[in-house]
C-alpha cells in the first residue's frame, strides 16, 4: 500500500469482528504494517513516531537544519500514510514523538541534546513538545496533510500527559496548525498516576479517548525504574495500585463519553484483560504476536459477562 499520490489506495475489507472490545495491534516500525493489518486487529492503538525519527539516524533539529522542515515533514507523512493506507479505514492512533533525551543523544545532532540524570522524569512526550514547539508542529502538519490527503482514519495521540493543562496546549498546537480538534477524534495517554487522577478535568477537555500507558504508568506508580534490573522483580503491571488507578480513570471517562484503552506491554496479558474487559474498557491494543490470543481472551470474558447477567 501507499504508493499512490492521491489518498488511500482501497477500502480494504475489514475482518468481521470477533469482539465487543476492540483489539487492535501496536505498530512500531512501517514496514511492520502489513503484517500487522493481516491479523483482523481493529485498528493501530499505537503508533510510535519515534521509531520514524530514530531510524532516520538523526535528531529533529539536526535532520530539519540538513534538510528542512518540509523534508521532515514529508519523512514522518510518508512512514505514517504506510501504516494508515494498510489500514484504511481501519482507525490508527498515531502518537506524537516521545523518546527519552538519552535515545536522541545516540543520533547525529545529539550532542546538542541535553544530558539529564533521569532522562524517564525528564525531557520527553508532551512537555517536550509544548516547550519545543517547532519540531511538534512539524508533527502534527504531517498529519494535517494526510488528512487532506483523505486518510481521515488517523487520530492523533499525545504521551506523557500530567494534567488537563497539559491536554489543553496539545489541543491548541492542533488548532494552531489547522487541525479541527472538534472534527477529527484525538486523545492522550494516561501513563503518569498524576494524569489518572486528573481524569475528570482531563475528560472535560474534548478529546475523544484515553489509553494507558502500563509500562509507564507503572513505573511511576511504584517508583519502579521499567529498565532496571535490580528492582525487575517490583515491576508489577497487575499491582493493586496501578489496577485502581486505571479502573477509576475508565469509570470517569465513562461518565463523560470517552473512549478507554491500553496500549501497553500488559494489554496482553490474560489477567489484565480479564480485568479490564470486565471494568469495560473500550479497547485493547497488543503487538503482533499476541492479538490471536487476545481476541480469544477477550471473547472469553465478554462470553461470561453475558452469561452472568442472564444468570443475574
Ligand atoms: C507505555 O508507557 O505503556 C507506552 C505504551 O509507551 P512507551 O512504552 O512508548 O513509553
Ligand atoms: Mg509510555
Amino acid at each position: 500500500g501507499g504508493s499512490s499520490d492521491t489518498g488511500p489506495t482501497a477500502e480494504r475489507t475489514a475482518p468481521e469482528q470477533m469482539t465487543a472490545t476492540d483489539v487492535k495491534v501496536n505498530v512500531s516500525i512501517p514496514e511492520a504494517a502489513q503484517r500487522a493489518a493481516a491479523t483482523g486487529a481493529d485498528g493501530v492503538g499505537l503508533l510510535r513516531m519515534e521509531h520514524v525519527v530514530l531510524s532516520t539516524g538523526e535528531t529533529p533539529a539536526h535532520y530539519v537544519a540538513t534538510h528542512g522542515e518540509e523534508a521532515f515533514v514529508d519523512t514522518l507523512a510518508d512512514a505514517i500514510r504506510g501504516v494508515a493506507d494498510e489500514f484504511y479505514p481501519r482507525p490508527v492512533r498515531v502518537r506524537t514523538l516521545d523518546a527519552p533525551t538519552d535515545e536522541f543523544r545516540r543520533l547525529a545532532g545529539g550532542e546538542d541534546e541535553p544530558a539529564e540524570h533521569n532522562p524517564m522524569l525528564g525531557y520527553r512526550g508532551i512537555r517536550r513538545s509544548l516547550d519545543d514547539t517547532d519540531a511538534f508542529e512539524l508533527q502534527l502538519r504531517a498529519v494535517k496533510k494526510l488528512y487532506e490527503m483523505g486518510y481521515d482514519n488517523l487520530e492523533p495521540m499525545f504521551p506523557l500527559v500530567t494534567d488537563a493543562e497539559d491536554v489543553l496546549g496539545a489541543k491548541a498546537e492542533m488548532e494552531r496548525v489547522g487541525i479541527d480538534p472538534d472534527k477529527r477524534p484525538w486523545g492522550v495517554m494516561i501513563e503518569t498516576p498524576a494524569s489518572a487522577l486528573s481524569a475528570a478535568a482531563i475528560c472535560q477537555t474534548g478529546l475523544d479517548f484515553v489509553s494507558f500507558g502500563t509500562n509507564d504508568l507503572t513505573q511511576y506508580t511504584l517508583a519502579v525504574d521499567r529498565n532496571n534490573e535490580a528492582v525487575a522483580g517490583r515491576y508489577d503491571e497487575l499491582h493493586p495500585s496501578v489496577l485502581e488507578l486505571m479502573e477509576d480513570t475508565i469509570e470517569t471517562a465513562d461518565d463523560h463519553d470517552v473512549a478507554t484503552s491500553i496500549c501497553g506491554q500488559a494489554a496482553s496479558k490474560p489477567a489484565m484483560i480479564r480485568r479490564l474487559v470486565e471494568t469495560g474498557i473500550s479497547s485493547i491494543s497488543v503487538n503482533v504476536d499476541a492479538v490471536r490470543d487476545a481476541q480469544r481472551e477477550a471473547k472469553r470474558v465478554e462470553q461470561r459477562l453475558v452469561l452472568e447477567s442472564v444468570r443475574e
